[in-house]
C-alpha cells in the first residue's frame, strides 16, 4: 500500500474533525466534476487544492477536507481526515457517523474510468479503515442511501461487485515517498483579485442586472476555486425600496445561471453601500458574475469594488 500521511502532503498532522469510534463500513465517492488524468507528481497538489476548496466552502462549514481517505489514479492513498474521524462527505451527520468516506480522484468528465491501479488503491483504503479505524464490512457508494449520482456508474459497478481487488501483475514495489513539501508549498498560491471602479449602470426597476467588472460583466472564469467580496455603492435609492446583491455562476454555453445567496442592502433612501461575499468552486465553462436588483427605478451604481483570492485549476 502506498500511503501518504497528512503531513507528507502538506496538511496539519491531525484532523480537527470529530472522533469516530467505529463505523458500519465505507462509502466510495468520486469528484463529480471534470478531472484530467495527470502525472503522479500532480496528485498531492490536487489533494491540497481540494482541501483548500472544502475549507473555503462556507455553505458546508467544513473543518477539513471532507473525506477520510483519497485515492489517485496511480493507486496512492492520501490520508484525508484519516481513521477514527467523522467524514463530512456522506450527506448528513447520521450518514457520516455510519460510514467512512473514501474519494477516488475520478471525474464525471475527463478521467471517468477507474484504472486497475486506482481500484487497488481503493481496496487498500478500505482495508486500511477496517484495520486502523474499526470499519465494518459494508462497502457502498455515496448514492446508496443519498440522492446523488456519486460515485458515478463505473465505480458504483465495482462497489456493487463487492469492491474486488483487481487481478493482474503484482504491482511494482512502492516508489520512494514524495519528499515532504517545503513550507512555502503547503497551499497553492492564490491569485489576487482587486477591482475598484467608480460609476456604473442604472438599475432597471425589478430586474436583476449584471454589474460590469473592469472589462465586461465577467468577474472570474472557471475552472478555479475562489473567495470574493463585492462592495457596491448605490445612489438614488427611493425611500423603502429594496436593493439586493448576489453572485451567480453562469454556464457559458447554456446561459444557465446558478445563483448564490442574495443579500438585502440596508433599507435607506439616498446613498446605500452593501456587500456580498461568495466562495466555492467555479467549474470549467462557467463565469462568476455579480448582479444587483432594485425594486424601484432611479437607482444607479456609483462605485463597486471586487476583491478576493482565487486558485486557478487545470
Ligand atoms: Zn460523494
Ligand atoms: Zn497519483
Amino acid at each position: 500500500m502506498d500511503f501518504v500521511s497528512r503531513s507528507e502532503w502538506g496538511a496539519p498532522s491531525t484532523s480537527p474533525a470529530a472522533y469516530l469510534a467505529s463505523a458500519r463500513g465505507v462509502k466510495v465517492h468520486y469528484l463529480g466534476t471534470a478531472y484530467t488524468s495527470r502525472a503522479h507528481e500532480g496528485c498531492a497538489a490536487y489533494v491540497r487544492q481540494l482541501r483548500a476548496a472544502h475549507l473555503a466552502n462556507t455553505a458546508e462549514n467544513y473543518v477539513d477536507v471532507a473525506y477520510n481517505l483519497l485515492v489517485c489514479e496511480h493507486g496512492t492513498v492520501y490520508e484525508g481526515r484519516g481513521a477514527h474521524r467523522r467524514s463530512g462527505a456522506n450527506g448528513s451527520a447520521t450518514l457520516n457517523t455510519a460510514h467512512y468516506a473514501v474519494c477516488a480522484l475520478l471525474g464525471s468528465s475527463g478521467l471517468t474510468e477507474p484504472p486497475d491501479a486506482m481500484l487497488r488503491g481503493l481496496r487498500d483504503a478500505i482495508d486500511y479503515l477496517r484495520r486502523e479505524g474499526a470499519a465494518g464490512s459494508e462497502v457502498l457508494g455515496h448514492r446508496d442511501g443519498y440522492a446523488t449520482s456519486c460515485p458515478g456508474e463505473p465505480l458504483h459497478a465495482w462497489v456493487r461487485a463487492g469492491a474486488p481487488r483487481p487481478a493482474g501483475p503484482i504491482p511494482a514495489p512502492d516508489p520512494p515517498p514524495d519528499p515532504a513539501p517545503v513550507e512555502e508549498d503547503l497551499m497553492p498560491v492564490p491569485e489576487v483579485l482587486l477591482e475598484s471602479l467608480p460609476g456604473g449602470p442604472e438599475l432597471p426597476a425589478g430586474e436583476w442586472l449584471e454589474v460590469p467588472a473592469a472589462e465586461d460583466t465577467v468577474v472570474l472564469r472557471g475552472p478555479c476555486v475562489y473567495a470574493v467580496t463585492a462592495t457596491v455603492a448605490l445612489t438614488g435609492v427611493p425611500d423603502g425600496a429594496r436593493v439586493r446583491l448576489r453572485f451567480s455562476h453562469v454556464d457559458i454555453a447554456t446561459r444557465r445561471r446558478y445563483r448564490r445567496l442574495a443579500v438585502d442592502l440596508p433599507q435607506r433612501a439616498g446613498e446605500v453601500t452593501g456587500q456580498v461575499s461568495a466562495s466555492g468552486r467555479l467549474p470549467r465553462g462557467q463565469y462568476l458574475k455579480l448582479q444587483a436588483l432594485a425594486e424601484l427605478g432611479g437607482v444607479s451604481v456609483s462605485h463597486r469594488t471586487i476583491e478576493g483570492l482565487y486558485w486557478p485549476e487545470g
